[in-house]
């Protein structure tokens, strides 16, 4: 009989998702005619732009003709005019990209979750508490030890490094999911110094940067000095693009990015994260990275800009209620998330399962992100305008 890794069994039993799931089938089980909204999951429900649709129809056509037919990618870390545009991209910030450090993958949660297996077991893993699940499961699945910087009402959620604590591999997720903070350029600089000092590497996650609205808060890490010397990035199209059913978003790694071996020998993160790639990856659908490509593109950001101006102005929606019902929150504004104060003193699950069967209204219980969550809940503002301000009027009708 196979032993298993039994890292496993030290996880919750369900991902945070499957389990709000469970209680809102349980729900409609015993209320089919509940007219439910779902403000949990962070999914997308505008479709994607045409031009993006457009361009994965002519790259279908392509595969279907033998002149242009693609099989096998090369590399499989992306075609060169999909990076050549995400390089472009970063233009715009002031960040200058090679090609060969941009590796297309099928969205931001598969390199968040697989880029620990190119970093030994014995390495102190350091997440800001709330967080995105992804990165304390992936870790706890293979083993390690996780310490955790506190995100909470004092830092407006947005923890800070304490140089007490020394940690080898860091987490940060820009604008935040699930809090809505965001680091200013001169909290990124902090950051910067603290891995710096401690010879560590700081995981950057940028899944939300298209809803940065404040000019202090960088679209990426590299606009920050020194930041390529002890950083990676990662950044998806599924939140930017409504690509969460298309899947494509890609990782940067620096060419500077180098550690030093057991044996003293340097490594180039990026070459061992290729090598792991390569052996375990096989590249991203011709017509989906033809789609990304578009995105990229002069009208491609003009209409993705006009969906993601329609998810702020429900942000907007909902942050105003929240004002209305003297409830304390945060995001909204760089985020598409607003992460209020559970009212009347409830815990997390306490207001989930009220909120859903005294309003039918889905949220996310902050608990499930880490302990900082307890006592807060996410909306999510991905919703349909119609549905979210109907949602908003039942929590005031609840709530005043
Ligand atoms: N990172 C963060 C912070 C997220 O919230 C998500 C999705 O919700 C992802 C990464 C993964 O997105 P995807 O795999 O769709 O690119």
């Amino acid at each position: 009989m196979p032993t298993i890794n039994e890292n496993f069994l030290k996880l919750g039993k369900n991902y945070l998702f499957i389990n709000i799931a469970k209680k809102v089938n349980a729900f409609m089980a015993e209320n089919p005619d509940a007219p439910l909204i779902r403000m949990g999951i962070g999914d997308v429900t505008l479709p994607i732009a045409p031009v993006c649709v457009e361009a994965m129809k002519k790259g279908a056509d392509e595969m279907g003709v033998k002149e242009t037919f693609r099989g096998y990618e090369d590399s499989g870390s992306g075609y060169d005019f999909l990076k050549e545009a995400i390089a472009g991209y970063y233009k715009k910030f002031g960040v200058s990209l090679e090609l060969d450090e941009i590796r297309v993958n099928d969205g931001a949660k598969s390199d968040c979750g697989n880029i620990v297996d190119i970093f030994g077991d014995d390495n102190i893993v350091l997440i800001t508490d709330p967080a995105y699940p992804v990165y304390v499961d992936s870790n706890k699945m293979n083993g390690r030890t996780v310490i955790y910087a506190d995100s909470d009402e004092s830092n407006g959620f947005a923890a800070m490094p304490d140089s007490s604590v020394h940690a080898d591999l860091i987490y940060l997720c820009s604008p935040n999911n699930p809090t809505g903070s965001a680091y200013t350029r001169e909290q990124l600089k902090e950051w910067i110094a603290y891995a710096k000092a401690n010879k560590a590497i700081i995981i950057f996650d940028a899944a939300y940067e298209a809803f940065i609205t404040d000019p202090d808060v960088p679209h990426s890490i590299y606009e920050v000095d020194g930041a390529k010397e002890c950083a990676i990035e990662m950044c998806s199209l599924s939140k930017t693009a409504g690509f969460t059913g298309m899947r494509c978003g890609y990782t940067v790694i620096p060419t500077a990015l180098h550690v030093i071996a057991s044996d003293g020998t340097d490594v180039s993160i990026a070459q061992i994260w290729g090598r792991r790639q390569g052996s375990k990856f096989n590249g991203v659908s011709y017509p989906v990275q033809c789609a990304a490509a578009a995105v990229f593109t002069e009208e491609g950001q003009k209409q993705i800009r006009k969906n993601i101006a329609y998810y702020q102005e429900n942000a907007a929606i909902i942050a105003k209620t929240m004002e209305e019902l003297g409830i304390e929150y945060t995001g909204g504004k760089n985020s598409p998330y607003i992460w209020l104060k559970c009212p009347k003193g409830m815990n997390s699950w306490g207001f989930f399962d009220y909120l859903l069967h005294e309003a039918a209204v889905v949220g996310t219980p902050g608990e499930g992100f880490g302990k900082n969550g307890e006592g807060w809940f996410r909306l999510t503002a991905f919703g349909d305008r119609e549905k979210t301000k109907e949602a908003m009027e039942r929590m005031k009708k609840l709530l005043s």
